[in-house]
């Protein structure tokens, strides 16, 4: 007796912290997870007011006899219950026996369940068993939550707006329908259909089902192994962003986890290749032994970490890179199903498709209205070409076809090179091309410590507010890494008497201008992030600008630069360089072609 008051103030205490059932996508989780466990090959959940009114799951799984139907609502319910053990395992789904009379306390149930001999139909009301009645049902589990939380109305105001508690259940499912999927989802609410996945064991279909044709068209395969972890599944071409995180599902032996530091490793493989808080689409399955797992045992949040985590952090980054790197990744200007691609209106809810296609967090606006003097030649001399490595590596990049031979005819705006070959027409943004280059010329220079340095005839002088000449001198190192020769001078003064020479030649003070402001305003002296924000700032600030006039040689000599780059598709912002009208793109739009 005393034990059973013990576990039901646990309950209570439970229910009031709000650890299991404070979302109703708490509840759809419980239920559609029992439908999994419970093998089911088609799981419906139709929502009323996005479950706040009435969440119903049913499952054509092996349902339960009479008395586990009862059990399954009692706090006692050893057949539910799994060993505490079974928590750490990644391959159990955890929790459940737990949740259930949890849900059951905070609303009406109705369940009805056959196990194929018998079926059953139990009642219950805030968690008290109202009726228990036999009758006709077939096979599987149907459950029936009304009007939760009806009977503590404190928590009804935890609930979110309908439209959150519905975009959360949604996530939730179209998650579960990734890693399952063998298992066909339908998603109701209000009678509209929102998910219906085929259940055909296709990953890409699934994908397809949840994000749309258009999406599915444009994802890579990826897989690959190392000793501890086996992974695979999709990422999208970089053109293909959403705003935030959701597009990313992981997967740990098919089960839909959250790790911070993988989600990172995978921002990073695509950094430079998609624009600043954007997010590509990846659905990406790790295979582990669960003992290199440890799953944070929380009901609502699946936390896991691992052990050998750097071993698994550069799998997927080189995985992920290399698929980049191999692709031919220019976006076409027009998508090959336009009604798609406006937006992919699936049901009712709009999904973000292609409506962000070209969208890009303008962070780069400024640098175009700002004219600066630059000059191509930048890219042309500014480089000690001489280098044997340089050499290797032009070699590697004249066999890359990423970007076939093309010939520029003239530039549109003074910003967009036209140019052509047999496949079709190319646009190419002068600047975001010219910014790649350098970029990518720059980070070389600094990454490979290059040191080679060169007097500068007038020495420089540079001064500096207190405030920051302070942080400077702390940070003397960087400047002499660099390969800057300099001595301080009164005060907060230095002078510079020798550069690298990989510094702009045409505005060499304007650029080390710019480094020291990075050097100052970084609090993160992480090597690899300091080369790129240096590389990044100089590369946009040095190159050519939108509206800066060009000459056709000129042209060809950037496209030829280009074409050598390792990634010739997006400026180091993210922004597309090159966008593409095919030939029957062109013959399309003249309806010279159907
Ligand atoms: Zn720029
Ligand atoms: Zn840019």
């Amino acid at each position: 007796m005393s034990k059973i008051q013990v576990m039901e103030a646990d309950l209570a205490n439970k229910i009031a912290a709000g650890e299991v059932v404070e979302k109703t996508m708490n509840v759809v989780k419980e239920l559609v997870e029992n439908s999994i466990d419970a093998k089911a090959s088609t799981i419906k959940i139709e929502l009323l007011d996005s479950g706040v009114k009435e969440i119903k799951v049913v499952d054509d799984g092996i349902g339960m006899d009479k008395e586990d139907s009862v059990l399954a609502f009692s706090r006692h319910a050893t057949s539910k219950l799994k060993k505490l053990d079974d928590l750490f395992n990644i391959n159990s789904l955890g929790f459940r026996g737990e949740a259930l009379p949890s849900i059951a306390s905070v609303s009406n149930v109705l369940l009805k369940t056959s196990d194929g001999k018998t079926g059953t139909i139990v009642t219950l009301k805030g968690g008290e068993v109202e009726s228990v009645k036999s009758g006709d049902i077939k096979k599987g589990t149907s459950i029936t939550v009304t009007d939760l939380f009806y009977n503590t109305p404190v928590r009804l105001k935890y609930l979110k707006s309908l439209y959150t508690e519905l975009a959360n259940i949604t996530d939730y499912v179209n998650k579960m329908a990734l890693s399952y999927p063998n298992i066909k989802f339908i998603l109701t609410n209000n009678d509209k259909e929102l998910l219906n996945t085929s259940g055909n064991g296709d990953l890409l279909k699934t994908i397809s089902n949840i994000y749309g044709v258009v999406v599915a068209s444009k994802m890579m395969y990826i897989e690959n192994l190392n000793d501890d972890y086996k992974i695979s599944g999709y990422i999208s071409y970089p053109e293909l962003t959403k705003s935030n995180r959701s597009s990313i599902t992981l997967l740990i032996n098919n089960r839909v986890v959250r790790n911070n530091e993988i989600v990172k490793a995978i921002l990073e493989s695509f950094h430079t290749y998609i624009p600043k808080d954007r997010y590509p689409y990846v659905v990406l399955n790790i295979e582990v032994d669960p003992f290199l797992v440890d799953v944070n045992v929380h009901p609502t949040k699946m936390e896991v970490k691992f052990s050998k985590i750097n071993e698994l952090i550069s799998l997927i980054y080189d995985t992920i890179s290399q698929k980049l790197s191999e692709k031919t990744l220019i976006p076409k200007a027009i998508p090959t199903n336009v009604e798609d691609n406006y937006y992919h209106n699936f049901k009712g809810i709009t999904y973000e498709v292609n409506d962000n296609l070209y969208k890009y967090s303008e962070k780069e606006t400024e640098d175009l209205k700002e004219e600066t003097p630059s000059k191509i030649e930048e890219i042309k001399f500014n480089f000690d070409t001489n280098s044997k490595e340089t050499e290797e590596e032009e070699e590697k990049n004249i066999e890359d076809e990423r970007i076939k031979d093309m010939y520029p005819v003239g530039v549109v705006h003074g910003t967009y090179i036209i140019c052509e070959n047999d496949k079709g027409m190319f646009i190419i943004d002068q600047h975001a091309a010219a910014e790649r280059i350098n970029y990518e010329k720059y980070y070389h220079a600094l990454s490979t410590h290059s040191k080679n340095t060169i007097d500068v005839l007038i020495p420089y002088k540079i001064e500096l507010p207190s405030n920051e000449y302070l942080i400077l001198e702390k940070h003397f190192d960087i400047l002499k890494n660099l390969g800057f020769d300099f001595e301080e001078f009164g005060t907060n003064t230095i002078i510079i008497r020798r550069h690298p020479t990989w510094l702009p030649k045409f505005a060499p003070l304007e650029a080390i201008r710019k480094i020291i402001d990075i050097i100052v305003m970084n609090e993160d002296f992480n090597e690899d992030k300091f080369n790129e924000k240096v590389s990044i700032t100089l590369a946009c600030k040095m190159s050519i600008k939108a509206g800066d006039a060009i000459t056709l040689p000129d042209m060809t000599y950037l496209i030829e630069e280009l074409r050598k780059t390792k990634n010739p598709f997006t400026c180091p912002h993210g922004r597309p360089t090159i966008i593409a009208y095919t030939k029957y793109d062109l013959e399309k739009l003249f309806k010279r072609a159907m």
